[in-house]
């Protein structure tokens, strides 16, 4: 029989040169592994791996923390945010009724309208309406992409078979002409449905409570540099509602122990990070790429504020590709074309600019970021870049995941 002492630190056993450094000034994104994990995140996985834990017990725990982060009444960990949407909308759908949380996605008899407002109908590498439509309800959109009133929200809530109302804080959706959480709040509450707001991707874990959410979703592997999971915050009904969905539909996204423990001790971190440190250093990175770029008619570089208010500012690259010699999507390809790829966030490049975003960065990225700049745009200037084909770009998160050579 092992002893436990064999199963610690004996290496992993695999060949981690499989995959090649890259180095991240996208963002937090799923598809490069979402953030930095926080030594403390993975000390706290791997002295949790070889036991055995009530699962209760450890999201009781976890409970306790988020709601001391957070201000909720109470809270849990799950897979990830768009599992927390899911989940909580079923919550809200059953209550505390087993037999309708394994009726579901079957929503018979129960409330299965989900209101949302039609500019925060985003994605984020899968359509928010597909986790309200996962648990058998229905959304509802309010107004059109740039425009939704109080009257129409209103409206959209008095069937009086609404469940919930979805609201997404994120630089996703449309900046403007949206009903402030304020208002949405008020004018939910006023037809008695709760308010589910996912910011998953937002540093502040108290604010949305704050401004009278019932529900507030988080990522544990964004800012908070946990492993992947989801937080769920709110109003103790709602989230033991959504706890229930763990015998039905929530069995799908199921949490592992390590996720729990490793985003509990994320979170734990977090009320000690050192914010303003870290902002300098940040800082600090921008500063270096803009004087890099400095010298090269046809970029122009300017600090961009994060657009739902993070403590973020990333770098926007304007380019003149006729000034410059190259389109904004011929530096995206070239740049992670690069020995060692720096992934660049693109989400405007078809409006010819693109971000750096510096909070991912190890020790030396930024320097190596700031040296591969220079080296593309020398070779946009000379004119070497090839133009890529934009609708390939514009289709190619879906090709990715159609590439025959993948498996
Ligand atoms: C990232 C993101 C999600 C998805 O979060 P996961 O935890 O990866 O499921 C949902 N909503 C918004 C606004 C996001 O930014």
């Amino acid at each position: 029989m092992l002893e436990m002492n064999d199963r610690r630190n004996t290496g992993s056993g695999l060949d981690l040169s499989v995959l090649p450094r890259v180095i991240n000034v996208n963002g937090t994104m799923t598809s490069l592994g979402a953030s930095i994990m926080v030594p403390e995140a993975i000390a706290a996985m791997q002295e949790i791996a070889p036991r055995f834990v009530p699962m209760h017990k450890l999201q009781r725990e976890a409970s306790q923390l988020i709601a001391e982060l957070t201000g909720a009444e109470a809270g849990f960990v799950t897979a990830s945010a768009a599992a927390g949407i899911a989940l909580t909308i079923a919550g809200s759908m059953t209550g505390l009724n087993p037999g309708r949380a394994e009726q579901l996605p079957d929503a018979s008899g129960m409330k299965n309208k989900v209101v949302i407002q039609l500019g925060h109908m985003c994605h984020y590498g899968a359509a928010v309406d597909q986790s309200i439509r996962l648990t058998g309800a229905v959304p509802v959109p309010v107004g059109q992409s740039t425009q939704a009133l109080d009257h129409q929200l209103d409206h959209a809530l008095a069937g009086g078979d609404v469940a919930a109302a979805l609201y997404v804080v994120s630089h996703h959706v449309v900046e403007y002409g949206q009903i402030p959480l304020d208002r949405f709040v008020a004018i939910a509450h006023s037809h008695g449905v709760p308010v589910i707001v996912d910011g998953a991707s937002e540093y502040d874990l108290g604010a949305f409570l704050k401004a009278g959410a019932d529900i507030a979703i988080y990522s544990g592997h964004k800012f908070l540099g946990g492993p992947t999971s989801g937080i769920v915050a709110g109003r103790r009904d709602l989230v033991r509602a959504a706890y229930l969905q763990n015998i039905g539909i929530g069995r799908g996204m199921k949490v592992g122990k390590e996720s729990i423990w490793g985003v509990m001790a994320a979170l734990n971190a977090w009320k000690t990070r050192d914010h303003e440190g870290i902002l300098a250093r940040e800082q600090a990175a921008l500063d270096l790429w803009q004087s890099a770029v400095a010298p090269f008619p046809g970029v122009t570089a300017r600090r961009n504020p994060d657009p739902t208010g993070n403590p973020l500012d990333r770098l926007r690259l304007d380019i003149s590709a006729k000034t410059l010699g190259a389109s904004a999507l011929a530096i995206v390809k070239a740049m992670a074309s690069l020995d060692i790829p720096v992934i660049l966030r693109d989400h405007e490049v078809e409006l010819g600019w693109i971000q750096l975003d510096p909070c991912n960065l190890h020790d030396g990225d930024a320097e190596i970021v700031a040296d591969s700049l220079v080296k593309v745009l020398t070779r946009a200037r000379a004119g070497e870049l090839p133009e890529p084909d934009v609708t390939a770009h514009r289709n190619g998160g879906i090709a990715t995941y159609l590439n025959p050579d993948l498996f």
